[in-house]
């Protein structure tokens, strides 16, 4: 990992084995998104009352927000088996039909970066989410045949980071959708004190809650620095003194080693604000612009990233295109050549 990527909400890889260390597997650890939690709970009670499998499940949301955790946790609310795959996966029709035939009564599909299935494959789920049956070519040649192919009632939970790239039809077919939000440092608090918990390592309430604010309301983030000030903590000789205890001066040294920002925002989200006021003399800048500039995808900065920048107020959006605010200007020590007109709406 570059000292750069420590703030980026995606997960790396080998990053898998240590989410699943600190992934809650219950409600009761899942911290925060009370709103969703909570109908969750509810649309769960109703279908196992009925015996019924859930309904499918949308989840939305930038990355590392707990969209992975909220399937495995609904999977094991509904004492169900969970299927674990993702859109690129899938490549083929077949890839699916085996997944989909090898599925029992009230298991659960998780498709991750759904957005990404490949549009033959997608068709093909359209009938297994709403009719449970799929048609299969058996025979080749002049002896090829269509047959219909009945599956247990499965649910199906999609998570995307780009809700935007979702067709209508697929959408559609999904009976619940959720849209997970940033969480507030509160949240993220409790989230890492059950973190260090699990790990084992004594952490003081001010160093929990320096690195709370400093992760960018995401909590893969904020375990990923746990983990690291707990190394720093263990083995930097210049904290030797601190005896592995994550402190405020311990959070406080790591996070300045590992060139952490005041704020969290990573490597992408400096790039967007500087590239807005440096080329763009403040804005207002179109998306497209704005994209081609940082070398970045436009969906992926309208989804990924400006929400959190819009949330924090770096950034605003007006008719005209994006804006930094006197907020962004001054985080960056950056003067401002002019004051941006606020926004009127939304483009
Ligand atoms: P996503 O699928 O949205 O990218 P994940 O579900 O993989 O995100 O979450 C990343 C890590 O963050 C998980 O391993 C889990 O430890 C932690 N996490 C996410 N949301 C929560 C939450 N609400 N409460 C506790 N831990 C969480």
């Amino acid at each position: 990992m570059r000292k750069s990527d420590i703030t980026s909400p995606e997960r790396f890889e080998g990053e898998v084995e240590l989410d699943q260390t600190l992934r809650p597997i219950k409600f009761i650890d899942f911290a925060g998104q009370e709103k969703i939690v909570n109908n969750l709970k509810i649309f769960i009670k109703a279908a196992k009352n009925r015996n019924e499998a859930l309904d499918h499940v949308l989840l939305t949301g930038p990355p590392g927000l707990g969209k992975t955790t909220l399937a495995h946790i609904i999977a094991n609310e509904m004492n169900s088996n969970i299927k674990v795959t993702s859109g690129p996966a899938l490549d083929k029709p077949y890839n699916l039909a085996g997944i989909l035939t090898n599925l029992s009564q009230g298991d659960v599909l998780f498709i991750d970066e759904i957005h990404r299935l490949n549009p033959v494959v997608e068709e093909y789920l359209y009938p297994a989410m709403e009719d449970f049956s799929i048609d299969i070519v058996i025979d080749s040649g002049p002896n090829a045949r269509n047959i219909q192919l009945k599956l247990p009632k499965f649910t199906l939970i999609g998570a995307t980071t780009r809700s935007g790239l979702l067709t209508g039809p697929l959408r559609s077919r999904f009976g619940v959708t959720n849209r997970l939000d940033y969480y507030d440092s509160a949240t993220l608090f409790k989230i890492i004190s059950r973190s260090a918990t699990i790990l084992n390592v004594e952490a003081s309430e001010e160093g929990l809650t320096t690195i709370a604010t400093r992760s960018r309301g995401t909590p893969r983030i904020a375990n990923r620095l746990l983990r690291r000030c707990r190394d720093f903590a263990q083995a930097d000789k210049n904290l030797k003194s601190q005896k592995g205890i994550i402190n405020k001066e311990v959070t406080e040294y790591s996070l300045q080693a590992l060139e952490v920002d005041s704020l969290g925002l990573d490597e992408m989200d400096k790039r967007i604000i500087t590239t807005i006021i440096e080329k763009f003399s403040g804005g207002p800048v179109g998306l497209n612009t704005l994209a081609s500039a940082v070398s970045e995808d436009p969906g992926t900065i309208e989804e990924v990233y400006e929400p959190y920048l819009l949330q924090e107020g770096f950034i605003q959006r007006t008719p005209r295109g994006r804006e930094a605010t006197k907020l962004a200007y001054e985080h960056f020590g950056l003067k401002q050549k002019h004051t941006p007109q606020p926004g009127l709406g939304f483009n």
